[in-house]
């Protein structure tokens, strides 16, 4: 596999084992080293540094870590006669008869030429050249050319802007084998890009530290990085193409497996500093609003509420900051555990910030709880984006003083700078919004931002969509998980039933019937992919004309999707909630816990794209008042087993922990880990969607290494902990460890 001038492995690692220095040390030193920024890079200079800067590669780390997205199997070369229309495939010649003309329609080269081999010839083309490419070719130069063959105008074969690489001449380099793309700025060749990080590999490829250890490789049946790096830029000549182009290579399990162990690892170690860290010191309690609260309350709290109440508690008499995530099913009553913990941190004297996800939101809890909080003579503020002037000063002020101890806003309260001097507890709802690394900014809430020793509020965080419990742990591997897995008594469940096209008729019917009664439905569009997203705006736009027209011609129609403004959607969403709207259509957008107590039904169109537990989540906007309610879910796939499979499955299960375990079973970890929650911008080769499983894998072992050294203090973890540092130290906010 390897290249004359590329590291050997075992070089560096000898060289490790020899050192004097201690392995924290030489890992320390090593990734100083990588640290080099890139114009120091033979070949690369300033100018192209900085072009590779705009894409994010800095440092020569950077670059190493740079994987091809891609990778082309040359390992075939084909004779110029074998040429076939339809194929790709890689051609090895002499350029003949190169023509380069300036096309000052185009304002670009037009460069064409014949690839000539001992068999024949196939014609080159490229419409739009830049500079760089036209300075690469010349008459009677040796080239690789590698792309899609096509017929000719006159019948010849002809390749259309294909890859190219120049061959040295009496280069005994092999050319048939696989060969790494990667995406790179703009005017430059990939041919450079190559050469770079060849460069790279074999100037700096020995600093890679040993991050994993030995063990955990054997274990895991894993390559050291170095190692895997290296395969990943320069593949084996027999290496499995398919397997590299899927990312499920031994090489890329390494480095994403590598990767995936130290998020873990510092989710681990910031829990555990927590624990050590001080939080927001509470008062002795001076009323007793949450016992009072509770003799307002005109029913009696659940069991699962009684419990996670008592762990909040539990948590709230620590001196660290808690960090509890409620997990629950939709109507399991988060609010009221979230209200009543609030309560017990108002009455020692500080205040509670909830935070929602939209504006309508923050006003439905502000609506729902205020009586309450006035109840209880507590003064409450409401704190969103249409305040202004002198109100908004006055408010801001009071709340910035603590004076208000009860406070509710939209996560925008944060982004603008607003303190609460006497925070105690920071409550989130719907955290599924938010991202792993977004929720640590919250603590710049409760003032002195940035200062890592000072006291933290308490955080309780509240997840809509119940997460199977193994994700959950893995996810927020840095909090303490507490599920609501109980339902209040006398819920009815959301009546459910799978309809195919050919039944919409009745369907309609049944809605017209509700809205007669004078109820409210909703109907749901899935908006899959962002690339789809104006198609379903459309169906959704077409669909809810095509309803005001026909169906239900009378009734007052609204529509709701994600292209319209945060402002637009809510005002038709206050319509909706108010009785001015009767039917809504809508996109996903929906999804968000709003109530709407008179609503009782829902239609959800294409319901074979949707997850079990997105759908779970969506029917539970429905029969939240007292009359009961329905769900009629469209299947678009007839004949799909699977998908009617899957359907089934919400007629008869209403348990959303359980739904959300099936979704597991039948589709894998996508709906959870999908970037909205993960914030994929965390990782360098993870993609947490393809690589649950390895995270699975990565949490086992993390808990292996910290059941061992719980704080990665003992020397043989020096290494580990000063590559974690160096990697997560800052995002995971472990300054105090370091
Ligand atoms: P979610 O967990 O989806 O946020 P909510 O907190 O909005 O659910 O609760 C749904 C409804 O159930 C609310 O109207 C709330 O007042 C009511 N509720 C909460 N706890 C109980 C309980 N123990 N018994 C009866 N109703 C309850
Ligand atoms: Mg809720």
């Amino acid at each position: 596999m390897r290249v004359s001038g590329s590291p050997t492995p075992n070089a560096g690692r000898k060289r490790a084992k020899n050192d004097p220095a201690d392995p924290a040390e030489t890992a320390t030193r090593q990734l100083r080293e990588l640290q080099t920024p890139l114009r120091f890079i033979r070949g690369v200079g300033p100018t192209r540094a900085e072009q590779l800067g705009r894409l994010g590669l800095k440092s020569v780390e950077d670059l190493l870590y740079h994987l091809p997205f891609r990778y082309e199997d040359r390992r075939l070369v084909k004779r110029c006669r074998d040429a076939v229309p339809g194929e790709t495939a890689t051609f090895v010649g002499r350029l003949a008869g190169l023509r380069k003309r300036f096309d000052p329609r185009r304002r670009a080269q037009l460069i064409s030429a014949a690839l000539v081999d001992d068999s024949g010839a196939v014609s080159l083309f490229w419409y739009r050249a830049p500079a760089y490419l036209a300075a690469a070719l010349a008459e009677g130069r040796r080239l690789a050319v590698h792309g899609r063959v096509e017929q000719g105008p006159g019948g010849e074969k002809r390749l259309v802007h294909p890859e190219f690489e120049a061959l040295d001449e009496g280069a005994d380099e092999p050319l048939e084998r696989i060969v790494p793309v990667y995406v790179r700025p703009g005017g430059v060749a990939l041919n450079l890009m190559r050469r770079w990080v060849a460069r790279a590999l074999a100037d700096y490829g020995d600093r890679l530290p040993d991050s994993l250890p030995p063990a955990t490789l054997e274990r895991r049946g894993l390559l050291a990085v170095r190692d895997a790096l290296a395969r990943l830029h320069r593949p084996d000549r027999d290496a499995d193409a398919d397997e590299l182009n899927r990312f499920s290579s031994r090489a890329h399990r390494s480095v994403v497996f590598d990767e995936l162990l130290y998020l873990q690892l510092g989710l681990g170690l910031r829990k555990r500093l927590r624990r050590t860290g001080d939080a927001v010191p509470l008062g002795k309690p001076a009323r007793s609003y949450a016992a009072e609260m509770r003799r307002l309350l005109p029913f009696r709290l659940t069991v699962a509420q009684e419990r996670v109440l008592s762990e909040i508690d539990r948590d709230l008499q620590a001196s660290h900051p808690m960090q509890r995530l409620v997990q629950g099913d939709v109507g399991s009553g988060k609010t009221m555990v979230a209200w009543l913990a609030s309560l017990r941190v108002m009455e020692r004297g500080a205040q509670a910030v909830w935070l929602a996800p939209t504006e309508l939101l923050a006003e439905q809890h502000f609506r729902n709880l205020r009586p309450f909080a006035e109840a209880l003579g507590l003064r409450a503020a409401l704190v969103t984006g249409g305040l202004r002037g002198a109100e908004r000063a006055r408010l801001l002020g009071a709340v910035e003083r603590g004076e208000i101890p009860f406070v509710v806003g939209t996560h925008a309260i944060i982004q603008e700078g607003v303190r609460a001097a006497r925070m105690g507890l920071g409550v989130i709802d719907e955290q599924h919004r938010f991202g792993v690394l977004q929720r640590l900014s919250l603590r710049k809430l409760a003032g002195d931002a940035g200062s890592l020793s000072a006291p933290e509020p308490h955080l309780l965080l509240m997840s809509a969509t119940p997460i199977p419990r193994s994700l959950a742990m893995v996810l927020y591997g840095d909090m303490d998980v507490s599920f609501l897995d109980q339902m209040p008594p006398g819920r009815r469940p959301v009546l459910t039933e799978v309809f195919g096209e050919e039944q919409r008729r009745a369907v309609y019917e049944a809605i017209v019937e509700e809205l007669r009664r004078g109820h409210q439905a909703f109907v749901v569009y899935p908006l899959v992919e962002a690339s789809d997203r104006l198609a379903d705006v459309r169906d959704a736009t077409r669909m809810a004309e095509r309803m005001r027209a026909g169906a239900f011609r009378g009734f007052r129609v609204g529509l709701l999707h994600g292209r319209m403004s945060p402002e637009e959607r809510d005002a038709v969403m206050r319509s909706f909630r108010d009785g001015t709207l009767q039917l809504l259509v809508c996109t996903t957008v929906v999804e968000v816990g709003i109530d709407v107590p008179n609503a009782t039904v829902m239609v959800v169109e294409h319901a074979d794209r949707f997850g079990l537990s997105q759908l779970h989540q969506l029917r539970g906007r429905v029969g939240r008042g007292g009359a009961p309610g329905r769900c009629l879910l469209i299947n678009r796939a007839p004949g799909n087993p699977a998908a009617e499979r899957r359907l089934k499955v919400m007629e008869t299960e209403h348990d959303g922990f359980k739904i959300a375990e099936a979704d597991l079973a039948l589709r894998g970890p996508g709906e959870w880990l999908g970037t909205r929650q993960s914030g994929q911008g965390d990782f360098r080769t993870v993609n947490l969607v393809r690589d649950a499983r390895l995270l699975l894998e990565a949490r086992e072992e993390a808990e292996i290494l910290l059941a061992a050294d719980p704080g990665l203090e003992k020397p043989e973890s020096a290494a580990i902990r000063a590559i974690l540092m160096h990697r997560w130290g800052r995002r995971l906010e472990l300054g105090a460890a370091g």
